[in-house]
Order: C-alpha cells, then structure tokens, then sequence
C-alpha cells in the first residue's frame, strides 16, 4: 500500500514541536533540514517539510493527506479539510492593535480607518460580522511599523507576549481569534486504518503530557481521606508496605491541578511521594 504522507512546517515555530510529537508518537525517520521529504521506517509514512502556507492547500489537494499547522493559518486560506486534533503548542492570539495615543476607544470607531495586516480574510470575517466598514490593507511583513509609517491607523496581527507591540508604540485593542496547532487531514480519509492509528498515537502521548504518574506512602488510617482526594481515577492502586500498617498508593494526577493537589495529599497524611512523567496513556 502507498505510504501516507504528512506536511509539517519545514522551519520556523512549528518545526520543532511537529518533529518532537510524531517523534514520541515512535515514528522513525530522519530529520535533516536539507530534504523534502523524509520516509518513516517502521510506519507507513512519508514527512514532508513545507512552508506552513502551503500546508492547508496541499492537504485539501490530496498531495498530502495529513498536516500539522495553525488554525490562524487554515482559517485565513479557506480550505476544506478536517480538523482531527488540537495540539496543544503553537499557541497565539490575533489581535487588533492601536498606536498608543489612538483616539480609538470602541470598536465601531474602526469605521473607514485603515488597518494593516497579513491576514485579511480573517480581518474581513470580523470586521463583516461587527458590520464594519474598514480600509484593509494587505502586507506580508513587518505589519506592526505601519501605523508609525504613517501607512495605517491600526494594525491586525499575531501577538503572542506583546512585546513587539510595545516596542512600536502600540497598545493591543481587541482579540479576534486564538488560535494553536493542529492536526488536518484531506475531507473523506478520516477513516483511514492509518490516519485513524496516527491519531490514536497523538493522543496517547497529548494525555501523557497532561498527566503524572505519582507514588505515595500513607498510614491505612489515612488511606480514605487519600483515597477521597482522587476522584476521576477508576483504581489507584494500593500496595501492602513491607512495614505494616503502611500502603503505597499509586496513581494519575492531572498536570494543571497539580500541585494544588499534592499539597491536599500531603495535608491528609501522605508521606513520600515520587512524581513521575507519563511516556504514554493508550486507552
Ligand atoms: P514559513 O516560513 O513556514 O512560512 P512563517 O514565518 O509564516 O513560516 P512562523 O513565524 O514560523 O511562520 O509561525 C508559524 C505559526 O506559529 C504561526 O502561523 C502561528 O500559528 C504560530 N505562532 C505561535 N506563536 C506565534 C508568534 N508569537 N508569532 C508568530 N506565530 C506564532
Ligand atoms: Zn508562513
């Protein structure tokens, strides 16, 4: 059978966490900047390393079958393909921005201003929604120095800590959209016995990231009080300690209640405790 093939970022933000996912997904391949083209070894699989422009496109026309690219990137070349799975990174906002000192205070004041950006069909899609009539101007580059240029009044773009904003004298106004990276595959494979294996590998290693595998020593008489702390886990495991009276628990705790968590565990008698990464979570 024909190997599939997926499109990932070739370099720039998304190059890295794309090769280090399908890498922990434990796909095989080389990773060298110079080629196109890589082939997986132990998986029916072939990567090909692309501008991320070019991702959604190639992935609607069936030259790939999969990709891995922003949702702010799909959104603004209109492709027809599926979204199968949030990632997780590549994280951003889309952001209207005003010089500082803009007499701009409300949205609707964004009537017959000029805005630059390089993202002017989803700047359209919003402006149209709030029935906004504005100049867009369309740039492929530097968008944040066209309001000090004298080119526009407002600027759209990504903003991630806000930085290169307040570096230009600008001020964030309004978000439009978030956006993060994502799976996609081509409209009609979804089903596919390989894609449908691909994405249970992502989603083994995306909840083992989100979880930690913890061990700890409690008194049998604490032991409900611990046990109360631990709803959402089917069995935790608890283990006879060689000194008696003493169990060990084993157990998964969700990262972003982590340490909350782990203090509650210490407060009702938990001693001991060892916190250990997740590799994978097969279901
Ligand atoms: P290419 O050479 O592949 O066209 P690019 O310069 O268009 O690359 P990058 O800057 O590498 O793109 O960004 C790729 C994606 O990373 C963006 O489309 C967006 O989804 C995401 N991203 C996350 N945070 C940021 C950020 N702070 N600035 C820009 N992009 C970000
Ligand atoms: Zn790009």
């Amino acid at each position: 059978m024909k190997p599939l093939k997926i499109a990932i970022q070739k370099s720039g933000r998304l190059n890295e966490k794309s090769v280090e996912l399908l890498k922990n997904c434990g796909l095989s391949f080389e990773n060298y900047k110079s080629s196109l083209i890589s082939p997986v070894s132990n998986f029916p699989l072939e990567i090909l390393f692309l501008r991320d422009d070019d991702i959604p496109e190639y992935v609607q026309d069936g030259i790939a079958d999969l990709g891995i690219v922003g949702e702010n990137v799909i959104m603004e070349t209109e492709v027809d393909v599926s979204y199968l799975q949030r990632l997780g990174f590549g994280k951003c906002t889309l952001k209207i921005a005003l010089p500082n000192g803009s007499e701009i205070e409300e949205l609707k004041q964004l009537e017959g201003k000029s805005i630059a950006t390089s993202y002017p069909v989803i700047l359209d899609k919003f402006l149209r929604e709030n029935k906004i009539s504005a100049d867009i101007r369309t740039i492929s580059g530097s968008v944040e120095i066209s309001p000090g240029l004298g080119l526009s009044d407002a600027i759209f773009d990504i903003v991630s800590t806000g930085g290169t904003l307040k570096s230009n004298g600008l001020k964030p106004f309004a978000d439009v959209i978030s956006s993060e990276a994502v799976l996609i595959g081509r409209k009609g494979e979804e089903n596919h016995e390989h894609v449908q294996d691909l994405i249970q590998r992502i989603q083994s290693v995306l909840r083992a990231k989100e979880t930690k595998y913890v061990v700890l020593n409690v008194s049998q008489e604490c032991l409900p009080e611990i046990l109360k702390l631990l709803p959402g886990v089917k069995s935790p495991s608890v283990l006879p300690l060689a000194e008696s009276g003493w169990v060990a628990v084993h157990t998964v705790i969700p990262e972003r209640d982590f340490w909350n968590k782990i203090s509650q565990l210490k407060a009702a008698g938990a001693q001991g405790i060892v916190v250990m990464p997740i590799e994978k979570i097969i279901l």
